[in-house]
């Protein structure tokens, strides 16, 4: 082996994935020879994000035979955002790559990716050119998340992303320097830059096991990842007030208009509970915006740890 040998750390988290880890270790050892020739050593790190099946147990299994898998495991489930934060904490790869446990992210790619970076790109990253296998109702609201996201938001957020990426040292310290508490990857992606090189491939539905992400914990997590790279909604409350200034100038000249024309009657009792509640309404959106914002300051301010380690080799 000449000194030259370079590093590339595979990092997986996993939440309860038991049944996917072995699949992925095959699957992937399969790119072995491919990076040998290229004199690229691998190293495995997966993530235990507080998973409740054998999901310790079938990394240490792993690790018996191969010693270049290694794992940490977190005291409870942190969350996937917190899992990548931790691996690539602990990579010490001259080149990092984020895959999923449940090879949605086809490590048949890996060579192609690594070609990329050899021609002098900084990053190379994967986006799913469809959605098959997923539910209609949830790709229709991906799709506005993305949409909404590029008007408001400076930073690049591009459609059908993957965390699947492969990245230099550099970047890959880019995104440890992002110490935030509140993590969205894929906008910290953007935000960093560097030369990224965009590669497209078909949705795979995952081996084994099931999604984690229910309808709910994805609005939410696009709620984050909107109050994270964005501060638009801030100033919804001002846009409101300044259009309800001029309504409520027009409707002044109007009721005067026609106070002095057909006299003064007293009238309109529905229309004014409408017009107050809608306003109180508005008020109540704005203030609940602003609270959202000052919830994840608060979290920032606090600078918990991301995650808490239980064991790790
Ligand atoms: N994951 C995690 N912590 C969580 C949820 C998910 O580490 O709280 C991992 C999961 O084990 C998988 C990856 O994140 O390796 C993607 O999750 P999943 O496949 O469930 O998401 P989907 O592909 O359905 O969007
Ligand atoms: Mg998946």
């Amino acid at each position: 082996m000449n000194t030259d040998t370079k590093l590339l750390s595979i990092i997986i988290p996993c939440y309860n994935e038991e049944q996917a880890i072995p699949l992925f270790y095959q699957e992937t050892m399969k790119q072995e020879f491919f990076f040998r020739e290229k004199g690229v050593e691998l190293e495995f790190i997966f993530v235990n994000d507080g998973s409740k099946d054998g999901t310790v147990e079938a990394v240490k299994e792993l690790h018996k035979q191969d010693e270049r898998v290694h794992l940490i495991s977190f005291s409870r489930n942190f969350g996937k955002e917190a899992a990548i934060f931790a691996g690539l904490e602990m990579a010490k790869g001259d080149y990092t790559v984020l895959m999923d446990a449940d090879l949605q992210d086809p490590p048949s790619i890996l060579p192609e990716m690594y070609n990329y970076i050899e021609q002098g790109y900084d990053s190379v990253a994967t986006r799913r050119v469809n959605r098959i296998g997923e539910p209609p109702i949830r790709s229709f609201f991906a799709r506005c998340f993305y949409s909404l996201m590029q008007k408001i938001s400076k930073t690049e957020i591009v459609d059908g992303a993957r965390d699947y990426r492969l990245m230099t040292r550099q970047v890959t310290d880019a995104i440890l320097s992002m110490k935030e508490y509140n993590r969205f990857s894929k906008g910290i992606f953007g935000w960093v830059g560097y030369q990224t090189k965009w590669l497209e491939y078909e949705n795979v539905q995952r081996v084994a096991g099931e999604t984690k992400w229910s309808f709910w914990k994805l609005f939410l997590y696009s709620l984050d990842g909107i109050m994270a790279f964005s501060t638009v909604p801030l100033s919804i409350a001002s846009f409101f007030g300044i259009l309800f200034c001029l309504a409520a100038f027009i409707f002044m000249i109007f009721i005067f208009v026609r106070a002095l024309i057909y006299g003064d009657p007293v009238a309109g009792w529905p229309s004014m509970v409408c017009i107050i509640s809608f306003i109180g309404g508005v008020q109540l959106l704005c203030l609940g915006i602003m609270g959202q914002y000052l919830s994840k300051l608060y979290m920032e301010v606090k600078n918990r740890p991301k995650y808490l380690v239980k064991e790790r080799f």
